[in-house]
C-alpha cells in the first residue's frame, strides 16, 4: 500500500542539507517515491494511507553505531567502576550466569522498545548469540547489524574462536539477503582477541562483503597494554596487521594520536562515538570535532545499558554535541547540524548502509520518524537542527517507520508485547540477584 506524509516540516539530511517546511512525503512499499513541498502534492487517491504531521518534524531516523543490545539486563548492575575491573571482575562473571538463549531473546525485546521510543531506526550490535537477536529486531521491524563477537576466551555461544567463527559465517549465510537484517562480524578488541583472530575476522568479513566491528583505544589501560605487547598504538598496530579499512568500524577511539586519526582517515576507517559510556567509565572523551575535520567518518552509539545505562540517541547525540565544545573551549566544535549528522547519514555511513538509510530521499529506504516539535519544550522553532539536538526529549517522538512500515504509532509500539517483556525481564533480573 502506497503512503504518504503530509503538512510536514521535512529534515532531509541530504547532502545540501534541505528542510522542507511544508511538505509531502510519498512512499511506496519500502521506499522513499517523492519528496516534495505540498503546493506540488498531487490529489487524494483513496488507496493512500495519509498521515497528517501537521506541528511535526520528519527526519530520518536515528542509527546507533555501536551497542550491545541484551545488556538490557545488566542495566544499573555494575556502576561507578573502572572499565577493566567492571568488564572482568562485575560483567564477564555476570554474563557466564545470565547470557543463555531465552534471557538474550527477552533482553533483545526490551531493548527494541526502548530504541524505537527513542527515535532509533538502525542499531549496529556486538554480543552472543545474535541470530536470536536479529530474528527478534526483525519481529520488532527495527533495522539491525548484527554479529557474533569473536573473542579469545569461551563464551556462551561458543567455546573456540574456530567455533565462533563458523557461527559468524551461518548468521551471515543465513541474513544476507534480508531487507531488514545486515549481518556483520565482530573481533572483540585488540585487548581481547590475538592476532590471529583479529586476521580471521577481517577475511570473513572480506569473503562476504560486510562490516567488521571492534573497540579501539577505549582506555589509557589499553593503549598502554597494547603498546607493552607490540611496540605500538592500537590504531598502528591494527594498521600494521590490515585491521584497518573502510569496511571497518572501531567503536569509541578516546585515544587516538594524530598519526592513528590520519591512519583511520586514509584506510576510511569509521568511528562509532559513545560519549556517555566513556563519562560513565571514566575512559576519556574522545575528540571527534579534530577527527571529523581530518576526514575519518564519525557516527555515534549508545554503547550497552551496562554502561550508559539507556539507549537514547536523543541524549547520547546532545553529548556528542556539547562535548566537544569544552574539549576546545570553542563553542563551534560540533554544531547542532553536524551532531544530527553524525546520528543520522554519518551513521549510515559507518555501517556502509547509506545506500539505503541515513537520509529522507527519493529511492532510499523509508526509515523516519515524526517528532512532536509544536511542544512546550520545542517552540518555538527558529533552526530545527537547534531544536532536534538542543531542545528535543525521545517523548517528543511520536511515530517511527522502516522500511515504509510503521513500528510505532502514537508513542505505543507495536510489534512487541511491552507488558509481557517487562514481566519476564523483571523475573529474570529477581532470579539472577537471589541466584
Ligand atoms: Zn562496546
Amino acid at each position: 500500500m502506497k503512503k504518504q506524509i503530509i503538512n510536514a516540516c521535512i529534515v532531509t539530511m541530504n547532502s545540501q542539507m534541505e528542510v522542507v517546511k511544508n511538505g509531502f512525503i510519498d512512499i511506496e512499499g519500502d521506499e522513499i517515491l517523492r519528496i516534495g513541498s505540498m503546493n506540488e502534492r498531487q490529489t487524494n487517491s483513496p488507496e493512500i494511507e495519509i498521515t497528517d504531521a501537521a506541528g511535526m518534524i520528519v527526519m530520518p531516523g536515528f542509527i546507533n553505531t555501536h551497542t550491545h543490545v541484551p545488556m538490557t539486563l545488566l542495566r544499573g548492575f555494575a556502576d561507578d567502576l573502572p572499565l577493566h575491573e567492571w568488564l572482568t571482575e562485575h560483567i564477564f562473571p555476570a554474563e557466564a550466569r545470565l547470557v543463555t538463549p531465552e534471557n538474550v531473546r527477552i533482553a533483545s525485546r526490551l531493548a527494541f522498545i526502548e530504541m524505537i521510543k527513542s527515535g532509533t531506526t538502525c542499531f549496529n550490535d556486538m554480543y552472543f548469540f545474535e541470530d536470536i537477536i536479529a530474528e527478534e529486531a526483525k519481529k520488532a521491524g527495527i533495522r539491525g547489524v548484527v554479529g557474533e563477537s569473536l573473542i579469545d576466551f569461551p563464551t556462551a555461544s561458543f567455546k573456540t574462536v574456530e567455533e565462533g567463527l563458523s557461527l559468524c559465517e551461518q548468521l551471515i549465510q543465513k541474513w544476507q539477503n534480508d531487507s531488514l537484517i545486515h549481518p556483520s562480524v565482530c573481533a572483540h578488541s585488540p585487548y581481547t582477541c590475538s592476532e590471529k583472530t583479529l586476521k580471521s575476522g577481517k577475511r570473513l568479513a572480506d569473503k562476504y562483503n560486510t562490516l567488521l566491528q571492534i573497540h579501539v583505544s577505549e582506555t589509557r589501560k589499553e593503549v598502554e597494554d597494547i603498546k607493552i605487547r607490540t611496540g605500538k598504538t592500537p590504531g598502528e598496530y591494527l594498521h600494521s596487521i590490515g585491521l584497518l579499512d573502510k569496511n571497518v568500524i572501531a567503536a569509541h577511539g578516546v585515544w587516538l594520536t594524530p598519526k592513528e586519526t590520519e591512519l583511520f582517515a586514509s584506510t576510511r576507517t569509521s568511528i562509532g562515538h559513545c560519549p556517555k559510556s566513556n563519562l560513565k567509565l571514566a575512559s576519556g572523551i574522545a575528540d571527534t570535532d579534530s577527527y571529523r575535520k581530518a576526514g575519518v567518518t564519525v557516527g555515534i552509539g549508545t554503547d550497552g545499558t551496562a554502561s550508559n545505562n539507556t539507549l537514547d540517541m536523543v541524549e547520547e547525540m546532545r553529548f556528542a554535541a556539547l562535548l566537544p565544545k569544552v574539549v576546545h573551549y570553542n563553542p563551534e566544535a560540533i554544531q547542532a547540524r553536524t551532531a544530527l549528522q553524525m546520528a543520522t547519514l554519518n551513521g549510515a555511513k559507518a555501517l556502509g548502509l547509506d545506500g539505503i538509510t541515513g537520509s529522507i530521499e527519493t529511492g532510499k529506504k523509508a526509515d523516519l520518524i515524526l517528532v512532536h516539535a509544536n511542544a512546550s519544550n520545542m517552540i518555538p522553532v527558529y533552526d530545527e537542527y537547534s531544536a532536534i539536538v538542543y531542545a528535543m526529549n525521545s517523548k517528543n517522538i511520536r511515530y517511527s517507520m522502516v522500511n515504509g512500515e510503521w513500528i510505532m504509532k502514537n508513542r505505543e509500539v507495536l510489534h512487541i508485547d511491552k507488558e509481557e517483556t517487562l514481566k519476564a525481564v523483571k523475573r529474570i533480573a529477581c532470579s539472577f540477584r537471589l541466584s
